[in-house]
């Protein structure tokens, strides 16, 4: 068998690495599934999806295994291993990697009994967290700051492609849309939007597993859509963000559709994408609260440079997002305002008027890993984790 597949290999057809010209998925019958979906299985034995972001920090893995019977919490819910060299979280000869559940949400797949089971990764050589899990950073700050009740909204934007990586809805072959980029934001009609299918299931699906699934719009580019997390408690808004990029991965594979978070992904003539933090605390949302929201402006100043080292996956590829172009703030320069779009941080007018309320910080990229924005914001504007 070995040798056939070094034959095979030496065909330079199997070497050569191509994008993909079309999805064999949304060809597939899918109706044929339905036969199966028909069988009853026994009534001990659950599926349960346990899910994971992999050593790239922003691709997401999962793989099934069968439960007696449906968990009532995390705890019960058995950790699992994983060979970690394969998703870029171990070495070969060390690696059993432990996922290790935080989170569990209704299966909208396959529905009810079966779950979906968020999971952080620890190394199994030291059991440190991997080097791509900063759950556990985050939640020693949630942990930390319970008393001051940190809530946040979070707005992903991502763009759909095509598998030949070319924009959904975009002429083939070159060129891009003839219409203006206004248009296309909330836009309605196909020469303005498209991939709407996908959003609708997305929203649908997200709802069923119980996530903060809070609303979507169509983005400034064309393909390009929006999706809101929270305003939720704590670690239960970047939990269920990340689930939820998991469940759109997840529908978008059944159209055949490409789900890229990357900042900016049609090059620097069009919008990029991000991920807007908006962020309160109990002293914000007080009396007073706008004086503090101008302490918390002031240190994250102090810490901008820092924090755009860890506000995306590619610091560069941020870089090339915050132009200071297409409702943008410049990578370099931190700057904070009441209703603009052009600052890093930006108020809503009537948090100025009631003297208290939230911030909406827009440095993120669509690729950042809330865990860790979310952990730097709490960190920066209430103080450092007690160990
Ligand atoms: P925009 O696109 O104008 O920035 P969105 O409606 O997309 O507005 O997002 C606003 C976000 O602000 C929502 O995700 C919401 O959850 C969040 N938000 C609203 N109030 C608060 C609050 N008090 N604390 C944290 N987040 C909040
Ligand atoms: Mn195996
Ligand atoms: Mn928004
Ligand atoms: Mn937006
Ligand atoms: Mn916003």
């Amino acid at each position: 068998c070995t040798s056939i597949l070094q034959n095979l290999s030496r065909l330079s057809i199997f070497t050569k690495r191509t994008m993909l010209k079309h999805s064999i998925n949304h060809i597939m019958n899918k109706k044929v599934i339905d036969r199966y979906n028909r069988l009853c299985l026994p009534d001990d034995k659950i599926m349960a999806t346990y899910c994971w972001i992999d050593g790239s920090g922003i691709n997401m893995r999962c793989k099934d295994r069968i439960l007696r019977k449906a968990p009532t919490d995390v705890k019960s819910c058995p950790k699992w291993a994983f060979d970690g060299s394969s998703t870029g979280q171990a070495e070969t000869g060390d690696s059993d990697t432990v996922l290790s559940p935080v989170a569990l949400y209704k299966d909208p797949f396959r529905m009810e009994p079966h779950i979906l089971v968020l999971c952080e990764v620890f190394q199994g050589s030291d059991g440190k967290p991997a080097k791509t899990n900063f759950r556990t950073f985050c939640n020693d700050l949630c942990e930390t700051h319970k008393d001051e009740d940190p809530w946040f909204g979070l707005e992903q934007e991502y763009t759909m492609m095509d598998v030949d990586g070319w924009n959904l809805g975009w002429p083939k072959g070159g060129g891009f849309p003839a219409v203006k980029y206004e248009f296309s934001y909330c836009g309605i009609g196909a020469k303005y939007v498209a991939g709407r299918d996908i959003v609708e299931a997305h929203a649908r699906a997200c709802l069923y597993a119980g996530l903060d699934f809070e609303g979507t719009n169509a983005e400034v580019m064309h393909g390009g859509w929006e999706w809101q997390i929270g305003t939720s408690v704590g670690i239960k808004a970047p939990d269920d963000l990340w689930m939820s990029r998991f469940i759109m991965n997840r529908v978008a594979e059944d159209y055949g559709v490409m789900i890229t978070y990357h900042p900016k992904p049609a090059g620097h003539l069009h919008p990029g994408m991000g991920m807007h933090h908006n962020f309160s605390c109990k002293k914000t949302r007080s009396d007073g609260g706008f004086d503090f929201i101008k302490e918390c402006i002031k240190k994250l100043e102090k810490n901008h440079m820092k924090h755009m080292k860890n506000y995306g996956n590619d610091e560069n590829a941020n870089r090339m997002r915050l132009s200071g172009k297409f409702e943008t703030a410049p990578f370099e320069e931190f700057s904070w305002g009441v209703a603009s779009r052009k600052a890093s941080i930006r108020l809503q007018r009537n948090v100025e008027k009631n003297g208290k309320g939230f911030f909406e910080d827009r440095r993120p990229a669509a690729d950042c890993d809330p865990y860790l924005v979310c952990g730097l914001l709490m960190e920066t504007c209430l103080g450092p984790a007690k160990k």
